[in-house]
Parts: structure tokens; sequence; C-alpha cells
């Protein structure tokens, strides 16, 4: 096994995802309470003690309400950019042993080689990453995932990171006339949701997909499913052209509740 990917949950209630090679486990946000992480990580094998580092997207609750918890029993590795860390770092009791790491930049941790990259967010410095596995012989072939979750629209930056990965993990948040119709968000959430700085629609993230070309994509997960502004019919119905045999990618839907599928490449 070169890796084995599996997003534990991912919504606009919860986001964390787990990344297994030879020589490190570690958690891609940390998104719901460190209980609830345990038992996700129980359900697939594993303890949060097995967790060696988590990277850390941006500071929003549903990325990071776990490690304040998790980081009771022992200051855990967080990698952060800095200014994800600062404005995190002032709401933790327990303090995690942060990584910091700056945007734009390419770093490696126990063979596991991360690239992070900026997207737009109404966050203070969010980013999306890439990990990369694998020296490319037999023995060790080098695979990798892109992380894309919470960005308003997709710079050709992202378009570039994300074409030449084995896995993509890419946010299809809301679907525009569910959101529209919400009863519950005020006017103001939604242009927040649908601005610039927030999140991508099905139709956006599909548009994304279909203007990347040639990619390398074996797995596409779509992921950060809005509870209440998204539904798994409104995302078939998107994604229905990316159905079917000839697209060399399998297309998997994280519903929000539940587990993504177990990957290994
Ligand atoms: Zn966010
Ligand atoms: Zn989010």
């Amino acid at each position: 096994m070169a890796i084995r990917f599996t997003i534990l949950g991912s919504s606009s209630s919860g986001n964390c995802a787990l990344l297994v090679t030879d020589d490190c486990t570690v958690l891609i946000d940390a998104g719901f309470s460190a209980r609830k992480i345990g038992g996700m990580l129980e359900e697939v094998g594993l303890t949060p003690d097995a967790i060696d580092a988590v990277f850390l997207t941006h500071e929003h609750s549903d990325h990071c309400a776990g490690i304040n918890g998790l980081c009771r029993k022992r200051p855990l590795k967080v990698f952060a950019n800095r200014g994800t860390a600062t404005v995190l770092h002032r709401k933790l009791r327990n303090r995690p042993d942060w990584q910091i790491f700056e945007t734009g930049t390419c770093f490696e941790f126990r063979g596991l080689e991360v690239e992070s990259f900026q997207i737009p967010h109404d966050a203070t410095e969010p980013v999306g990453f890439i990990f990369r596995h694998g020296h490319g012989d037999l023995l060790s072939p080098r695979r990798s995932v892109a992380w894309v979750t919470d960005l308003g629209y997709a710079p050709e930056l992202v378009r570039q990171r994300i074409r030449d990965v084995d896995i993509l993990v890419l946010e299809a948040n809301h679907d525009p006339a569910l959101l529209r119709n919400d009863r519950k968000r005020p006017w103001a959430v939604k242009q927040r949701i649908s601005g610039r700085h927030g999140h991508l629609s099905n139709e956006a993230a599909r548009d994304l997909m279909a203007s990347v070309e040639r990619p390398s994509w074996r797995h596409v997960c779509l992921a950060h499913l809005s509870r209440d502004c998204n539904s798994l019919d409104a995302v078939e119905a998107a994604f229905a052209p990316f159905r079917g045999d000839g697209h060399g990618f399998e297309l998997s839907v994280v519903a929000p509740e539940g587990f993504g599928p177990d990957l290994s490449l």
C-alpha cells in the first residue's frame, strides 16, 4: 500500500479526513469534537494516539472543532499557516505543538510532501492542500491527494494544482435554488455562501472539473455538502455528465452523514 485515504466526515457541519502511509498517519482538518473523531477513528481500527499530525485548512469550526480536545492528552503536531494558527490559538485551552508553514510553499513531514495553496474564502488565510507520497518506482509508486473545500470560486491556480492528482476532494456545497429557498438563513448569510469568498455550488464545482484538461484523477470525492441547502439528488443531477464510463475516474458523493469511500492506492 502506498496510501490509504478516507474521509471520516464532511459537510458544512464538520470535516475530517484520514491519510495513512507506511510512515505516518495524519488528519486533514479536525472539524468534529475530539470524542466524535475518536469514534470515527475507532470505526477504521485506529485510536487518536495513532495520529502523528493534523493539517488545518482554516480556522472555521467545521475544520478545527476537535483541536482542543485532541490536544488534551498531548500537544499534537498541528500544521497551519500563521494566520490560521494565530486566530485559533487564542481560543484553545490545550495548546498544540504548532508547525507553521507559509502558504504557497511545499514542505515534508515523514515522507509526505505537502503543498498548500491559497483559496478564496472568508477566513484569515484559507488554503487547499496537495499531499504526495512515494518515489515513483514499482515498490513505492507516487500517489497524490488534493483537498479543496471552502472556496467561493476557483482561480486558475486551483485549476492547475488539482489537475495531476490521483484523488481529488472537491467541495460541492449547495444547490443555488435550495440555498435561495432556505428558511433558516438570513439574506446576508446566503449572500456570503454564494459570494466570491463563500462556497462552490454544485454547478460551479462541476464546471471547474469540466474545465480541467486531461486530468489524472482516479477518484473524485464530492464533499462539504450543505445539509440544508443541498441534496444527494441535486448533486447527482448536476454531476450526471460525469457518471458512466469513459471519464477515467470514479465519482463519489460524501453524504453529510457518514464516511467517504475507503481508498487505497
Ligand atoms: Zn470555512
Ligand atoms: Zn467548511
